[in-house]
């Protein structure tokens, strides 16, 4: 039976906000960072999917138990896509979120098409390979300047038209009922008690079989 399941992350809010999601279900969330420091996972794919299903696979398989991760950014239309899964590093390697907003709003400068989307993917992986994927989006427009000053990352630049204001001026409980992780939290909620049923599926067959013959029977051990 599936007991534990490890968050790819030490970041305290999403492990907090994951453990309070499945808080009547019979399983350990435990973060990684529970198990001592372990290799860093490159997250140098091309797709949300792609970098969520790497960092959870990489953790299963270290760890041999099932892990859960997420990856997320924003999608701007008249950047082709961009910052997408570069979010994090839009103005450079260790770029902070200051950096990142002030080069979004110089690459939008003087652009009509406004039009932007929050994505995320959460990927569910054991340490053989196989995964579940769940997914948000959040759809919005990029503000012509900073406003609000809560949230973090592109939240002051996002502006979501149902709530006629920017991320960065919701609460954090506002924010996550229309959030792209919200959403994809509250499918993979909806769908936990088949996830775990799955989880068990899978590791029940990741047991190794049982040796139907002893491999140094012959060896001569006089020798
Ligand atoms: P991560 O998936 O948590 O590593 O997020 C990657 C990057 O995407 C963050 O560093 C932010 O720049 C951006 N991002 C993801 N989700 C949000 C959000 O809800 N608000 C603002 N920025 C976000």
């Amino acid at each position: 039976m599936v007991d534990i399941i490890v968050l790819a992350t030490t970041n305290k809010n999403k492990i907090k906000e994951f453990r309070e999601m499945v808080k009547d279900f019979p399983v350990e969330i435990r973060s990684v960072g529970d198990f001592g420091p372990i290799p860093e996972c490159i997250e140098d794919g091309e797709t949300f999917e792609e970098n969520a299903y790497k960092k959870a696979l990489h953790t299963a398989k270290i760890l041999g138990l099932p892990a859960i991760s997420d990856d997320s950014g924003l999608e701007v239309e008249a950047l082709d896509g961009a910052p997408g899964v570069y979010s994090a590093r839009y103005a450079g390697e260790s770029a902070t979120d200051e950096e990142n907003c002030a080069k979004l709003l110089k690459e939008m400068k003087g652009k009509t098409n406004r039009k932007a989307a929050f994505q995320c993917v959460l990927s569910i992986a054991v340490p053989s390979g196989p995964a579940l994927t769940y997914e948000g989006t959040c759809e919005g427009t990029i503000l012509e300047e900073k406003q609000g000053d809560s949230g973090f990352g592109y939240d002051p630049l996002f502006f979501y038209k149902p709530f006629n204001k920017s991320f960065a001026e919701c609460g954090m409980e506002e924010k996550n009922k229309v959030s792209h992780r919200g959403k994809a939290l509250a499918e993979l909620r909806d769908e936990f008690d088949k996830v775990i049923i799955w989880l068990n599926q899978r590791l029940a067959e990741e047991k190794p079989p049982k040796p139907d013959h002893n491999e140094y029977e012959n060896d001569d051990w006089s020798k």
